[in-house]
């Protein structure tokens, strides 16, 4: 048992952003969602956004001269390295209640807990697991059993069943951004936003499925909030970061109910108005949802190519359409004038040189105006980490905690000569998808074309103004400058 008298008793929390290396922006929409649950119960909320690695004497300083009771870690399974690190910085401040979440913890606990000194992980979404959390802690009452949380106790691990996710998310508080920086919430006149949750597909390497499957029930976990309530958000967020003139929907599916989307777009149009960009997959994107998107003021639609390879998608990734499906629909999005990107992965299990190259050869069929390539990483409790277990496939512990990003070398363990394909394809995907895409199968040639005065002039423009949208007239320049 453990009572509140055991722990520190200034009404205080921080909560830790552990976005080191990788994609992310910075910007933690889980911590946003919680900080008014944190408030609610009066205790002063701050956050430290670690982005680029700190020594751990630093973040202890930091973390002191915040005073808090509680220290909640949030973590993607690849910061586990950081978390641990962290979390043993404070271990000479047991008075200081360390918690951890987030999609690494919630599907590793145990790791979570080895060679930290943390207390608690929260299982899961934690809205409901921390507002109890609290209420335990001002009735002093036993803390050790709140629902959500696994918990670290001299006898051994103490495993609390896990509530059933938030099923309506218009019953949430609105997030709340104000412990990030403005210029992380609002990065470059782009607002960051999360609307829905989950995902209504189940590719093999994504933890959507696998987080959906720690509650009792994992039916309806894809959810998106009520039209009103989304638009209700908006304003707020406008009216908040009035310099804004772009919205950045990080959303993993925003147009997967059509019926919804078309409430939401009309409601967009006549209450926002600002450029904004989605996520789309084919499958879910016809000739109604692009009409929705184009009318609503979409500038630009982020789809998954991932594999070139067709056959490899359906049976490795478990994404089932067909190449033709996916070109005819990005050429839908092109032909109504909004911006194309592609997410594409490589160094996959089971994947040969010349999957990558059929990966290349679709961008170059589709033609996006800008895409991203990563590479492929095991989640734990995904189908694909499974399978990379079960082949011997997976790198030790100690490598693969230093991996903190997408993009430095392959995450599975792969013959020399395959692993310099693998970097090899993934310089010439990023390559041939930088803007501005001159279109050239050649990476001598696209060395070449970039080098020339007009794109420098296109790149230095982009810098300068930080304007998202201008990427989609380099269209224009590319057009110009192809050979
Ligand atoms: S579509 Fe994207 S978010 Fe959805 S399951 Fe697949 S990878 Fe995950």
């Amino acid at each position: 048992m453990i009572h509140y008298g055991q722990i520190s008793v200034s009404k205080k929390f921080v909560f830790v952003n552990l976005a080191v290396g990788g994609y992310n922006s910075g910007i933690n929409h889980g911590i946003a969602y919680l900080v008014p649950v944190v408030k609610r119960h009066s205790y002063e909320v701050s956050c430290i956004n670690i982005m680029d690695q700190m020594s751990p004497e630093e973040f202890y300083g930091k973390v002191c001269s915040l005073e808090p009771s509680i220290v909640g870690f949030s973590s993607l399974s690849h910061h586990l390295k950081y978390l641990r690190m962290y979390s043993a910085a404070l271990r000479s401040r047991p008075e200081i209640l360390q918690i951890a979440g987030g999609a690494g913890p919630t599907l590793d606990p145990e790791s979570a807990f080895t060679e930290s000194a943390l207390r608690a992980v929260c299982i899961g979404e934690a809205e409901k697991p921390l507002d109890n959390l609290l209420k335990a802690i001002e009735e002093n009452a036993d803390i050790s059993s709140v629902e959500g949380f696994w918990w670290s106790l001299p006898e051994g691990i103490r495993k609390n069943p896990v509530p059933q996710f938030v099923s309506d998310l218009s019953t949430l508080d609105f997030p709340d951004y104000s412990v990030f920086d403005r210029d992380l919430a609002c990065d470059n006149s782009a607002l960051l936003v999360m609307l829905s949750r989950g995902c209504p597909n189940n590719c093999s390497y994504c933890c959507n499925k696998a987080l959906s499957g720690v509650y009792p029930s994992g039916k309806g976990y894809f959810r998106l909030p009520s039209a009103k309530y989304a638009i209700n958000l908006l304003k707020r967020l406008v009216a908040e970061f009035p310099e804004a003139r772009f919205i950045d929907f990080e959303d993993d599916l925003l147009i997967a109910d059509k019926r919804w989307f078309e409430d939401f777009a009309r409601r967009y149009k006549e209450s926002i108005g600002l450029a904004y960009r989605v996520c789309g997959r084919s499958e879910f994107i016809d000739k109604d949802i692009v009409a929705f998107l184009k009318s609503s003021g979409c500038k630009a639609v982020y789809v998954g190519l991932e594999s070139g390879n067709e056959h490899f998608r359906k049976t490795v990734l478990n994404r089932q359409y067909s190449n033709e499906l996916l070109l005819d629909r990005c050429k839908m999005i092109k032909a109504a004038g909004i911006g194309l990107f592609t997410f594409n992965m490589i160094g996959l299990p089971f994947e040969t040189k010349s999957h990558m190259r059929d990966t290349f050869m679709l961008n170059r069929r589709i033609k996006p105006d800008m895409g991203v390539c990563a590479f492929f990483y095991p989640y734990k409790g995904t189908r694909l980490y499974e399978i990379c277990k079960q082949q011997n496939m997976l790198k030790d512990e100690s490598e693969m905690l230093d991996i903190a990003n997408y993009r430095t070398c392959p995450s599975i363990k792969m013959p020399a000569r395959h692993e310099a394909d693998c970097l090899k394809y993934y310089k010439r995907i990023s390559n041939y998808l930088q803007p501005p895409r001159f279109g050239s199968f050649s990476p001598a040639a696209n060395f070449i074309m970039r080098r020339r005065l007009l794109y420098a002039a296109a790149r230095v423009a982009y810098r300068i103004s930080g304007l998202r949208l201008v990427f989609i007239y380099f269209k224009r320049y590319r057009d110009r400058a192809r050979f």
